[in-house]
């Protein structure tokens, strides 16, 4: 099984994907957690050029062609393989995000997204994509609490490509209802969790 978690910076994805795999694995069931971009040493290397670019920034082609690059080493050295060996693969951001990040907010289209996510990764798609809905103003007073807004962002963005990223996020989760699954993400963690082992109770059984 394969969960996707997705939504803006600070809308709790690190948290619930970290008290997902507890709750799996307190019912013995292997678990590999996992993030995007990253989870492989080339993969995070490739994290390390988009989050402090040098010079003064990718130009966009650019910076989808990373992030697809990134996920190619990871979905081949790292998620198929835990796949193949009967593990879940829980993963933070996938690429739902760049369809809402690069296709979206930054204007590339979808089908551009997806062309690259079929060659880097034969178009592989997680299970369940559980959205973590948290309205864009809240998120950003979450990451000013967190770190001062600092840490592991891609700067220089606009709060209209947030807003863009959140209202992508949404049209992609509404066309694609069963591959989605929309949780709210405003309250306290253990009750977004309660919520989130709603949506993906019938990965449990199947
Ligand atoms: O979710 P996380 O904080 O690990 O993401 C790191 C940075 O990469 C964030 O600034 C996020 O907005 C950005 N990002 C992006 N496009 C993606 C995935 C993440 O711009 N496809
Ligand atoms: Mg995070």
């Amino acid at each position: 099984r394969f969960v996707a978690f997705e939504g803006g910076e600070g809308a709790g994805k690190t948290t619930q994907a970290e008290l997902l795999a507890a709750a799996l694995r307190a019912r013995a069931i292997e678990v590999d957690v996992t993030r995007e971009p990253g989870g492989t040493p080339g993969a995070e290397a490739i994290r390390t050029l988009l989050l402090d670019p040098p010079g003064d920034g990718w130009s966009l082609k650019a910076e989808a062609l990373l992030f697809a690059a990134a996920r190619a080493d990871h979905v081949e050295h790292r998620i198929l393989p835990a796949l193949e060996a009967g593990k879940w693969v829980i993963c933070d951001r996938f690429v739902d995000s760049s369809r809402a990040y690069q296709g979206g907010a930054g204007g590339l289209g979808d089908e551009a997204i997806l062309g690259l996510h079929q060659f880097g990764s034969d178009g592989l798609r997680p299970d369940l994509t559980v959205l973590l809905d948290v309205d864009p103003d809240k998120l950003g007073q979450r990451l000013i609490e967190r770190d001062g807004g600092k840490a592991d962002a891609i700067g220089g963005r606009s709060s209209d490509y947030h807003q863009k990223v959140a209202s992508r996020f949404s049209v992609l989760a509404q066309a694609n209802p069963k591959s989605f699954a929309v949780v709210d993400g405003s309250g306290a963690a253990d009750q977004v969790h309660d919520a989130v082992m709603q949506a993906i109770v019938s990965l449990l059984s199947g």
